[in-house]
């Protein structure tokens, strides 16, 4: 535990050094800028001591592409259980924690869940005391900040202050140079604390920049040439300006490669060069370090670890078998699009050294299938290196060089094993598990939710869960009793208040806090099915307008999700759930039962706010397509009702809290397969009630998408479908009746209060399976074989 109390001198000392001025003359950015570095000071001891407990052990390394990190001090206060002494330190120097805390920008290094994940399991590792290392860029620019202007999506550049930000400790010493065929950088690390709870173990999160061997020449600057002078740390700098807003295609491709080799290049050399330094033999090198690989943006550690091991002498068999033993990956997608291929021509000239190694890992991979005796057939269907497409296929790099791969839920895990991966599957099996995905109730419980926090801790006579959630599991046992529900009730009631607040201060919407709050807030895109969402909203507006229904529900739909910014048709349902809410703002009669909320940059402090004021959830994917999903999980852990499909982790949701405490509709995965086959959009759009009016208002003038067309390629992407896509892939149509029932459902359930709030109340007393921690120990214990501080 740190000693050196954190006060009010070490603010006013660092308010001095920092901008010379006392404290209270400060912004509040200013004001976040001391605290984070009084706070930064204060844990330097602990920091080096658990570098120090950890040296001669094992670790673990989290190699991503991205790390959804969010906002830093408000989270550690709570790690360091600091935030009351902070809080009060800063009320009596005139300050305000709220203030201060609200002034820091979101690190927003990553698209959405998988990036999320990844900071999800950096803080229960340090939690838990397991030593794991993150690994990953430090972009200049993050996720784009996004407003809504007149309806559509305009993106603009996140300038999150990268190089000011307090968190982070430059450390140019310990840089290494990255090469590519045509040019060469280095690679700087910043490191941040990452502090687990109690701040017993702080573990590491390193990020690099890319920087020019030299910043600037003065010889052409001195002959005139300006942009010259400068134009070598201008391309280096590139490599790590912006993170790439794009989380289910590729696309910037050879600045995409370069930024992929570069962070795991530099990552592992980082590994080798403290090994070496340590004089240890490379062959034990895998006893050392675990490394896992967070989707196959890093796959191409395979090839450079070996290589790097070569250059330390081993030969190709031997460092071949450490690297795959060294290494693990996880796979986050079975979305065809988004399994990374690399042209090999390009790959070749960016990576000619890389691409040499694959070539000799292709080799071996041939033989040894060879030997198992495949058919000729079979190894071709299994190679790296696709002559036919011309194309490396990174994911099977990713399994061959590694010796677990994982899916991220167990629906997903069996689809990899049954399908999309059954080729490699069938012929190694052993190396394939699962490993569910978590959240840390940390920051999406504790910080996001302290009064909700603090009444289980009530309850349970203990706040043993926030390091142990299955804790949670004590609560069932109120379940019958009324005035705790009633309790829960007036809790969730005050978040929905909480939440208006800010929706109102940002969206200048006013919402209603007696109405039903439905919410689905994830990046957009087409499998996710906002789209439907949108068809039942439109759906509730005809009835209510033009059939008299009445209906004693009053709905809030929130939505919040940004788009991939050259995603046309994801941009297109942006637009498209807008003019549904200009439509309903516009009409007396069907505003009193309906309101649309679209939030303006979704985002991790923006989803703090939003998931603990839920009461229903939308997890509507199409069956098979949603990996795990994360989102849904911080919902369930709030407090709120489900509505969805059976698809990713829903499942293990629905096992946990029963299928009677969520509203479950829609195509299994059996269902989808068998009905892909023949499936004809039409048929539901002429027959299911209601349906061809919502469809058709798409283009029958009701809604305008200013000219874009936006609004005739959805329709024809239902309908019609195009030579490369089948109408309606995601079967929008088919599930939409199944839908509307089960939002009929969920009204009737409304109708009783106590009876809705039991069953939000019980699938947060069930979260208990979706920690992160869980997640975390089974890494640790079943692919990492690392041990706890
Ligand atoms: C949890 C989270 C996600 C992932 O949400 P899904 O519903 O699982 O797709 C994306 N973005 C942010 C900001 C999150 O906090």
């Amino acid at each position: 535990m740190p000693d050196k109390r954190f006060d009010a001198a070490s603010l006013i000392e660092t308010a001095y050094q920092n901008y010379g001025k006392e404290f209270k003359q400060l912004t509040d950015k200013e004001k976040y800028h001391v605290v984070s570095k009084a706070v930064m000071q204060h844990i330097i001891p602990q920091w080096l001591e658990t570098e120090t407990f950890f040296q001669e052990k094992k670790k673990a390394y989290y190699l991503s592409a991205e790390f959804l990190m969010g906002r830093a001090l408000g989270n550690n206060l709570i790690n360091l259980r600091i935030e009351d002494d902070v809080r009060q330190i800063l009320q009596d120097m005139g300050a305000s924690l709220a203030r201060v805390e609200s002034a820091e920008a979101d690190a927003g290094l990553g698209n959405g869940g998988l990036g999320r994940l990844a900071a999800c399991f950096l803080d229960s590792a340090a939690t838990l005391g397991y030593p794991l290392i993150g690994y990953g860029i430090r972009y200049e620019y993050g996720i784009f900040r996004q407003q809504i202007i007149n309806g559509e999506q305009v993106e603009e550049g996140d300038d999150w202050n990268a190089m000011t930000d307090p968190w982070a400790l430059r450390r140019e010493s310990e840089r290494s140079l990255i090469q590519f065929g045509d040019q060469t950088v280095y690679a700087v690390p910043y490191d941040t604390p990452v502090i687990g709870y109690g701040g017993k173990t702080i573990n590491t999160l390193r990020l690099f920049v890319a920087e020019p061997l030299k910043n600037f020449n003065f010889d052409d600057f001195n002959n005139g040439r300006y942009q010259e002078a400068v134009k070598e740390k201008n391309e280096a700098k590139n490599i790590t300006r912006v993170l790439y807003p794009n989380d289910s295609t590729r696309e910037g491709k050879i600045l995409r490669l370069k930024q992929q080799y570069f962070f795991t290049s530099a990552a592992l050399q980082d590994l080798v060069k403290k090994y070496k330094a340590a004089g240890r033999d490379f062959e034990d090198f895998f006893k050392y370090h675990a490394v896992q690989l967070n989707d196959t943006h890093p796959s191409v550690a395979v090839p450079e670890l070996i290589r790097l091991l070569m250059k330390e002498g081993l030969d190709f068999s031997k460092a071949f078998d450490i690297t795959q033993q060294t290494l693990a990956y996880t796979n986050h997608t079975i979305l065809q699009e988004a399994l990374e291929k690399w042209d090999i021509a390009l790959f070749q000239e960016i990576l000619p050294e890389v691409y040499a190694i694959i070539e000799k890992i292709q080799n071996k991979l041939t033989l040894e299938l060879t030997q198992k005796r495949l058919t000729v057939d079979e190894i071709e269907n299994l190679a790296i290196i696709d002559k036919k497409q011309k194309v490396l296929r990174m994911a099977y790099l990713a399994i061959y060089g590694t010796h677990s791969t994982n899916g991220v839920a167990q629906l997903h895990t069996d689809i990899l094993k049954e399908t999309e991966l059954n080729n490699w599957y069938r012929v190694y099996p052993e190396r394939f598990n699962n490993k569910t995905n978590g959240i840390t109730q940390r920051r999406w419980f504790l910080k996001a939710n302290p009064e909700m926090a603090a009444f289980v801790t009530e309850l349970l006579g203990s706040d043993a869960w926030i390091t142990d959630l299955t804790q949670l599991e004590g609560l069932t046992a109120f379940a019958g009793d009324d005035e705790v529900i009633a309790r829960f009730m007036a809790i969730k009631q005050e978040k929905k208040r909480q939440l208006a607040d800010f929706v109102k201060f940002n969206e200048g919407t006013t919402l209603d806090l007696d109405s039903i709050f439905d919410i689905q807030i994830k990046r957009l895109h087409e499998y996710k099915r906002q789209l439907m969402n949108a068809f039942h909203i439109l759906d509730l507006y005809y009835r209510i307008k033009e059939k008299g229904e009445t209906t004693s529900c009053k709905r809030t739909f929130i939505f919040g999700a940004k788009a991939a910014p050259g995603y046309f048709r994801a941009k297109g349902i942006i637009k498209f759930i807008n003019e549904i809410k200009h439509l309903i703002d516009n009409d007396e009669t069907v505003k009193k039962y309906l309101e649309v909320v679209f939030v303006e940059n979704y985002n991790v402090s923006y989803a703090e706010l939003l998931f603990p004021a839920a009461d229903i959830s939308e997890q509507i994917s199409t069956t098979g397509k949603e990996a795990s999903g994360t989102g849904n999980m911080k919902f369930m852990l709030n407090g709120a009702a489900t509505i969805g499909t059976l698809d990713g982790a829903n499942v293990e949701i629905v096992e946990e809290a029963g299928a009677e405490n969520n509203f479950i509709f829609g195509l299994e995965i059996d269902q989808v397969e068998a009905l892909r086959k023949t499936y004809k959009p039409k048929d539901y759009y002429n027959k299911v009630p209601g349906l061809k009016r919502v469809v058709d208002s798409l283009i029958d003038g009701t809604f305008s998408d200013d000219g874009t067309g936006a609004f005739q390629d959805l329709y024809e992407s239902l309908l019609e479908g195009h030579t490369w896509e089948k109408p309606d892939s995601y079967f929008v149509l088919a599930d939409f009746d199944a839908y509307r029932k089960a939002h009929n459902h969920v009204c009737d359930v409304w109708q009783e209060p106590m009876r809705f709030a039991r069953m939000c109340f019980l699938n947060m007393a069930h979260a208990g399976k979706f920690s992160s921690d869980r997640t975390i120990h089974e890494y640790a214990q079943e692919i990492w074989n690392v041990e706890q501080m």
